[in-house]
């Protein structure tokens, strides 16, 4: 007798039942004094779901999961335009400084 844990259907036959991390609770610690909230402790437990909600958590992991990369990625180009502005100010700073080099070269003839 198991029952999807998410949704509650009935899942009489054991080929419709899946096994999947999901949230089973969770704790609010809050402050005595001031009455704001301190910390949230959120468990999660392997638990029966039928193939529905196991489909649509696949689904919420994966976007989930394509999200986390697509900021990563952001992140490593965001920092790669920054090196490059880096270095770009570098050069312009070495060819200033030639321009200098030569204009000095050129004046005191
Ligand atoms: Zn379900």
């Amino acid at each position: 007798m198991a029952n999807c844990y998410r949704c509650g259907r009935h899942l009489p036959e054991v080929s419709l039942r899946r096994r999947r991390k999901v949230k089973t609770g969770f704790w609010v610690r809050t402050r005595y004094d001031t009455g704001k909230t301190a910390s949230v402790n959120v468990h999660y437990g392997m638990r029966i779901v039928c193939p529905v909600c196991a489909r649509q958590m696949d689904l919420e992991s994966a976007k989930r999961l394509a999200m986390e990369r697509l900021g990563v990625l952001a992140a490593l180009a965001a920092l790669m335009a920054a090196l490059a502005l880096l270095k770009s100010g570098q050069r312009a700073k070495k060819s200033r400084k030639s321009f200098g080099f030569w204009a000095k070269a050129l004046y005191s003839v």
